[in-house]
């Protein structure tokens, strides 16, 4: 089964949006085990729209559109369509009475063109839009299934999963249920993961094994169908079993969890309280945290010490250390680390300080990053050797603190 994404919009070739409406419509089709060859965004013109269709014909099965549902001129997808496929459009009674709602609601009269709005293919099932006006359609003929969904995405994502993914998923699975599951590493590179792995990815159809790398963190998405979601979760068991034999140790979380997500609780299963001093990563650290709900009951605070003077004066970093060692060394972000814990009264306290690039720092190379953890007084380093730009080497830093944080407090609790 391939899919295309025809995303239709001028402001989408202009640069003013991005198309987020394909990233999405792609990750739900990739998790359906449906593939998707071409992403296609064309402008609001009928005869391109026209073209771009009889080309994704040729080439897909499944023809997903977003946009261009509105009651406005440009808004053209659905007239477009139907005079391709040489159906006539009849009214929605049940889309026209919630256009009709929408207006009396607010006092306004409705206006011919918002009538249009109900218009949907003849013989198309119609996909209710609970955040607008504009209903999607699937429809099917001998060849095709096209799908039809409104721009704005707060409109498309819950039409998309509520209304039309069951449809699709019938029609291709007769009725069978699909089943995801999200195993999350940290540690260990996709390469590596892969090839660890590889019988296994090979040989396997259901569940599907879908490795994937972002910029920090490694994921595996096993999906699998079954009659039943308990069925298809018994093939996933077993595989997820196997996987964790041979991986497990890089293994953090599963699903939604987040790494920071993972530290604040076990911070609060333990019972423990943390802060930062950081350099490199300048509060990134501690804004990662941050974005944790409930963080507040960990995390006391930290510092940000940028240059020498600052790791001298505000967290009496000794100047003896600094010359003897430079500013990016595994004793300066140990001093940082137990200083801070000190001055903040924390069970742990954290060092971050490196060379994020793109010049080298202190005589040491760019991506050199020592982090420093100090554990009820006791001091522990990392050294790591990343190899991103700037940015991506201050995101990266904090991910991995965070995952020897993790490590840390898991191995001394035991
Ligand atoms: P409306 O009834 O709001 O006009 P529509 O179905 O006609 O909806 P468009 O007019 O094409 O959709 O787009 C409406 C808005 O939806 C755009 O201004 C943009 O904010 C958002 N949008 C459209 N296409 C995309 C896309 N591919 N990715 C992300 N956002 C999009
Ligand atoms: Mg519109």
């Amino acid at each position: 089964m391939r899919a295309e994404i025809i995303a239709v919009g001028s402001e989408l070739l202009l640069g003013q949006i991005v198309n987020t409406n394909a990233r999405f419509l792609s990750t739900q089709l990739a998790e359906m085990g449906i593939n998707i060859h071409f992403h296609t965004v064309v402008g609001d013109n009928k005869q391109r729209l026209l073209d771009a269709i009889k080309i994704a014909e040729q080439r897909a099965d499944i023809l997903i559109f977003s946009g261009g549902l509105g009651p406005t001129k440009d808004d053209l997808t659905k007239q477009t369509i139907a005079t391709h496929l040489g159906t006539s459009l009849v009214i929605d009674q049940e889309a026209m009475g919630y256009i009709e709602e929408f207006f009396s609601k607010r006092g306004r009269a409705m206006t011919e063109n918002n009538k249009q709005q109900a218009l949907v293919f003849e013989g198309a099932a119609v996909l209710k839009n609970h955040h607008g006006m504009a209903p999607g359609m699937f429809y099917q003929n001998d060849t095709h299934t096209y799908i039809l969904l409104p721009g704005p995405p707060n409109e498309l994502e819950p039409m998309f999963q509520f209304e039309a993914k069951p449809l699709i998923a019938k029609d291709i699975y007769q009725n069978r249920m699909i089943f995801s599951h999200v195993i999350r590493f940290y540690g260990i590179g996709e390469a590596e993961l892969e090839t660890r792995l590889e019988d296994l990815i090979e040989s396997q159809t259901n569940p599907t094994i879908a490795p994937l790398a972002t910029d920090s963190e490694v994921t595996i998405r096993l999906t699998a169908t079954g009659e039943t979601e308990q069925q298809a979760w018994e093939a996933i068991k077993d595989v997820q079993a196997e996987i964790l034999n041979r991986v497990g140790h890089y293994v953090y979380g599963y699903n939604n969890d987040s790494l920071a997500s993972k530290l604040k609780q076990t911070l609060i299963d333990n019972n423990l309280t943390i802060s930062a001093a950081e350099s490199m990563t300048a509060g990134l650290f501690q804004a990662e945290l941050a974005s944790i709900p409930g963080m507040g009951q960990a995390l006391a605070g930290g510092l940000v010490v940028y240059n020498e003077e600052a790791k001298v004066k505000q967290l009496g970093v000794r100047p003896e250390t600094i010359a003897a060692f430079s500013v990016v060394s595994k004793e300066v972000a140990e001093e940082m680390a137990l200083n801070v814990s000190r001055q903040f009264a924390t069970d742990i306290g954290i060092g971050i300080t490196g060379a994020a690039g793109p010049d080298e720092h202190a005589g040491q190379p760019v991506g050199t990053v020592w982090i420093g953890i100090a554990y009820k007084g006791l001091t522990h380093s990392y050294q790591l050797h990343l190899s991103g730009m700037r940015n991506t080497n201050r995101i990266r830093a904090v991910k991995f603190a965070i995952h020897y944080l993790l490590q840390l407090v898991q191995n001394e609790n035991k």
